[in-house]
Parts: C-alpha cells; structure tokens; sequence
C-alpha cells in the first residue's frame, strides 16, 4: 500500500485508440485524445501523473456485460475491413475492435493497480466511450460498456460488494443502467439533460426487482449551471452513497455538459467540473477508503474537453496551483 501521505494519481491512454478512427467530422473523433494530452503538457500536469500502461481487456472480460455472439460480431466487422455502422450515429473502422479491447482493459488496469494498492486513484483516457452501449448492441458511439465491465471485473476478481457509478455526462447512460438495473450491489447514479438523446433516464427510472431504489436519475433541463450540478451531488447523491456505503466509485467522465459543448444545452464550466470532481472524492474517501477510477466518455469541443479534463485531474491528483 502507498503511505497515507503519498497520493498518487495515474493517468492511462494508449496510442491503439487512434486505430479507432470515425473520420474527422464525427464528434467523437482521435484528435480528442490529442487535446487531452497537449491540455496537460500545457498545465504542466503531465509530469506529475503517474503514467500507468493498460493492458486490453480479454473476451471473457467483456463477456460479463455483453453477449458473445455481438462480441463476435464486432470483432469480424472489424476483420471485414472497412467502415461499419451499427446504429446511425455511431462508426466502426477496422481497428475499432482493438481499440475497444484496450478501451475496457485500461479501466481494468486502473482498478486493479487502485486494489493493488499502487496508485491512490486514475483517469483512463480512452475511446471508443461505453456508457450507451447495450448488452447485444453498440449504440451512441459506443461499443463495450468500460465502466460496466469494470464494475463487474471488481466484483469478480476483488470481492468488491459495492460499487457505485456516477455518470456525469450529459447523456443518460442507458447501457450501464440495463446492465445493473435489477442488482442491488451496484448503485448506478446518472444527471444529464432531460430531452436529449437517448431518451431514456427520467427521475422515475429507478431500478426494477431487486434492484429497485439502486438507480438514481436527476434529469436536468437545458440552462443547467455548475450550481445545479453541485446542488444535485450534494443533496441527490451524496445522502443515497451514504446510505449505500460504496467500496469503490467509478466515474463515467462525460465533459459534454460544458457550456461550449456542440451535442447539448447545459452550460457547465471547467470549473464545474473540478468542483464535481471534488465532491466525489470526499465521498470516496469517506465510503470507499478513496478508492475512485475515472473514466472518459463524451466530451466534443475540443478546447472544452482539455480544460475539463485538467480540472479534472488537477483535483485527482491534489495539485493545486
Ligand atoms: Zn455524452
């Protein structure tokens, strides 16, 4: 274990996530990764990341949230060659499947390196996103649901018993919300704007069976301000964490909510974001022994996404300056 005094932040990327490539007029395009990385370099935060390599997820891993046969599936659309479009909105290329492999696998690689006790918590910038993608279909550029099969992974490998994901993108993340709903041991809390794609996500969603009153949706209306936001997580999610007492948080890092933000109407700040970031990791520290991965999902203007996203991690990492 690190010594209480060491925190140590990790950051993981991998240059496979260009092979994933959309062209240059989709949203959710590789020059997002590029804006990351510069964003860092140029707040000087690079430097004092922890620069964890991630290791791809296996089939058998991705098999916990989706069926084999669409696993399957993708991987050949990929072996086919060429472009591929499993819904109207969303793109695969032929390296997509790799990319989709290692997009899963860095968050596993995150949670194991926070259980092992190596890192005090990380950021995994990857693509293709997860939180649209369903169990037997990809959908809203997304093809594996990362922070899913993550979740799971943590329950499998680590004993993990509960996990609470907090999705902040601006979409409801509809995948991740079929994937747990009837399951009472991971508590899925999602705010985004209310209409939006992809339609679902309404304050009466709140889980089925067992897993009834472990899902939480705060729908918010276009206009939406850091302030909301913050009002939201302190008196929507932090009492129902408190009452669920997570062991480990995920994040699904959505950065579309910014105000600059081209798919949505909330106008959150870079600021925002960090101030998000902040009320998360009090919550960790306070439930789950800090324990807390990130993970990107939406996020398409690209100055936007860079300073998010260093605000983001400027706070993960307790650099203030
Ligand atoms: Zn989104």
């Amino acid at each position: 274990m690190l010594p209480e005094t060491q925190h140590r932040t990790a950051f993981l990327t991998d240059p496979v996530f260009r092979k994933h490539q959309t062209g240059w007029a989709h949203p959710e395009q590789q020059k997002r990764m590029t804006a990351i990385a510069a964003g860092l370099k140029q707040a000087g935060l690079w430097e004092k990341l922890f620069h964890l390599t991630p290791h791809p997820a296996t089939v058998q891993n991705i098999a916990a949230i989706h069926d084999l046969l669409y696993i399957e599936k993708i991987r050949l659309a990929c072996e086919e060659g060429g472009l591929f479009e499993p819904d109207d909105v969303t793109l695969g290329s032929p390296g997509t499947y790799e990319a989709a492999l290692m997009a899963a696998g860095a968050v596993l690689t995150a949670t194991d390196a926070v259980m092992d006790g190596r890192i005090s918590n990380a950021f995994c910038a990857v693509r293709p996103p997860g939180h649209h993608a369903e169990k037997d279909r990809a959908m809203g550029f997304c093809f594996f649901n990362n922070v899913a099969i993550a979740a799971r992974h943590l329950q499998h490998r680590h004993g993990i018993r509960r996990i609470a994901i907090v999705d902040w993108d601006v979409h409801h993340g509809n995948g991740t919300q079929h994937a747990f709903e009837d399951d009472p041991s991971v508590f899925y809390f999602s705010i985004h704007q209310v209409p939006l794609y992809p339609g679902s996500g309404l304050a009466n969603e709140t889980g089925i069976g067992a897993g009834t009153g472990f899902t939480m949706n705060v729908p918010v209306g276009v206009g939406a301000t850091d302030n909301d936001y913050r009002r939201e997580f302190m008196e929507s999610l932090k009492p129902a964490l408190a009452k669920f007492k997570p062991e480990f948080i995920l994040i699904s890092a959505g950065f579309d909510a910014h105000n600059n933000d081209p798919l949505a109407g909330t106008v959150l700040t870079e600021h925002g974001f960090g101030d998000l970031t902040g009320l998360v990791m009090d919550m960790a520290n306070e439930h789950s022994q800090g324990r807390l991965v990130s993970v990107l999902e939406g996020g398409y203007d690209l100055p936007a996404l860079a300073a998010s996203v260093t605000e983001h991690l400027r706070v993960l990492s307790q650099q203030r300056f």
